[in-house]
């Protein structure tokens, strides 16, 4: 009986082992390369980018803004403005002659002034209304009067200008005793710092909005604030804004980052002295970092592709090594017939089905007589080619289901399916009549040989080795009968 063959890796274990090391390999570089990339990525957004377009939000409200203070500041210092006060407000025509000259000087799109005294709001074209402390649309002028500085900016609806979005620069009056007699100023449509701010919200795919001092959204772009808050808004009171709202729970300078379902935010804010306002610009991880992310999974599907074409290959490769190596182990090289081994597991298959099925299984054992001699007088060779030629025979003879294998040296077995005594019998003395009239060439030499052959039949208690110790007994008998012939043994 062969020795048990040691334990190997099977092709699937080994390909197996080499997915796992792939995988674990290449994910391993491919996640370490996604976080240096995503942490540098979220340290140029941080670091660079939403300060970078805060300082150019900031210079281009600056530059729209500093200037219709500055005229402000000055309408509230005006002498004519003061003594047309101080007279009384006789006529409302040099007043609004006055605010002509401001409009169409300066190119605002409003001015106006607000006496303390008649409650009488002023523009350009003429005498506006009378203004009430109860009305919302007044409550500016109360509020301006109330506050400790000269003035505030103040985003709200232009009557004057068919309720457009305005920019109020509301400066307080004050008679030569400093006693407050007005509110006077400019207002620039909001159109052109919405659309700048539509602008960068575009270009750089982040949100642009300011929020005052005490947290209200005052201006926003067209799509207007976080989650749509709209202008007037209490950036607290924004439903969803949560997690930015615990980490800023009032408006204060400085980079924060926040969720909002599950989405990464990063924000800069700023604060704007001259408005009194903080500039928010802020910009979502998603957007940011899809394309880093995109490469992510293009990476790991590349890698995907070659590894299982890789894996493939290799499985293929693998199989027919082993199916060669297989064939190699079970195969006899001289012959090319089934060796010991090959033999063993088909013989021993045999065996069970013709139990199983209750079917005869008959064994033929060969040996051909005085090899030794044949060797002796026509070398080893010769003595091959015999071998060769006498297993072609052997496969000659056979029927599909039979088994045939070169047991060892010169000796053969054939193990016959399905077969009574009577018809191996027959076969193995066609065989034996066979080699007996062959001559085999070698070398330009003829050789003749001859084949004692033992035939045994399975028992109902066999196994291979009963069968074949019953076919050696018989083979031995037919040895010592003086060979070339069948005997057969039956116990
Ligand atoms: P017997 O009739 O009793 O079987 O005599 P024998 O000479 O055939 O028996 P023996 O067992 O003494 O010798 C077998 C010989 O077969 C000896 C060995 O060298 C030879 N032999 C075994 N394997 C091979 C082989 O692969 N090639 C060749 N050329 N000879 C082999
Ligand atoms: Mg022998
Ligand atoms: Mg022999």
């Amino acid at each position: 009986m062969p020795s048990p063959s040691p334990k190997t890796a099977s092709p699937r274990s080994l390909v197996f082992l080499l997915l796992v090391l792939l995988g674990c390999g290449f994910i391993a570089t491919s996640l370490a390369s996604y976080y240096a990339a995503l942490d540098s990525i979220r340290d140029g957004i941080v670091n660079n980018e939403l300060p970078l377009t805060s300082d150019n939000v900031y210079s281009e409200i600056q530059k729209d803004l500093v200037r219709p203070i500055l005229i402000s500041s000055m309408m509230s210092r005006d002498t004519f403005v003061r003594d047309w006060v101080l007279g009384g407000e006789q006529t409302a025509e040099p007043m609004t002659r006055y605010l002509q000259e401001v409009q169409s000087h300066y190119g605002a799109v409003t001015s106006f002034f607000v006496s303390e005294q008649s409650k009488t709001y002023y523009q350009a074209k003429g005498v506006l209304k009378k203004i009430d402390q109860q009305a919302d649309r007044d409550a500016w002028y109360y509020r301006l009067r109330d506050r400790q500085e000269p003035y505030e900016i103040n985003v709200d609806i232009d009557m004057a200008n068919g309720d457009r979005m305005t920019v109020f620069i509301n400066y307080k009056v004050f008679d030569y005793q400093q006693r407050f007699i007005g509110a006077t100023g400019v207002g620039l449509t909001v159109d052109a710092v919405v659309q700048l701010i539509d602008e960068y919200q575009q270009r750089y795919n982040r949100r642009v909005y300011f929020v005052d001092a005490n947290g209200r959204i005052v201006l926003t772009g067209a799509n207007g604030g976080p989650l749509g808050a709209r202008i007037g808004d209490q950036l607290s009171e924004v439903h969803g804004l949560e997690g930015l709202n615990s980490k800023l729970s009032h408006p204060q300078s400085g980079d924060f980052s926040y969720q909002d379902h599950g989405h990464g935010h990063y924000l800069n804010v700023r604060f704007i002295p001259e408005l009194d306002w903080y500039l928010f610009v802020e910009t979502h991880e998603h957007g940011a970092l899809a394309s880093i992310r995109q490469s992510l999974y293009l990476n790991l599907a590349i890698w995907a592709v070659v590894t299982l074409v890789v894996l493939l290959l290799v499985s293929l490769v693998l199989r027919r090594y082993q199916a060669r190596i297989n064939a190699l182990a079970t195969t006899d090289s001289l012959t090319e017939l089934p060796n010991r081994r090959g033999f063993e597991m088909l013989a021993n298959q045999a065996i069970q089905e013709a139990r199983r099925s209750q079917s005869t299984l008959c064994a033929l054992l060969f040996d051909l007589d005085d090899f030794k001699q044949l060797n002796d007088n026509h070398g080893h060779l010769a003595g091959d080619a015999v071998l060769r030629g006498f297993a072609q025979h052997l496969q000659q003879s056979l029927r599909q289901s039979d088994i045939v294998c070169r047991w060892g040296g010169e000796e053969f077995i054939l193990l016959l399916k399905d077969t009574t005594l009577e018809s191996a019998r027959q076969l193995g003395e066609k065989i034996r009549q066979q080699t007996e009239s062959s001559a085999f060439e070698f070398a330009g030499q003829t050789l003749h040989t001859s084949t004692s052959i033992g035939l045994a039949a399975l028992h109902d208690d066999d196994d291979l080795q009963a069968l074949i110790a019953r076919a050696d007994r018989a083979l031995y008998r037919a040895k010592q009968a003086g060979r070339n012939r069948l005997c057969e043994e039956t116990q």
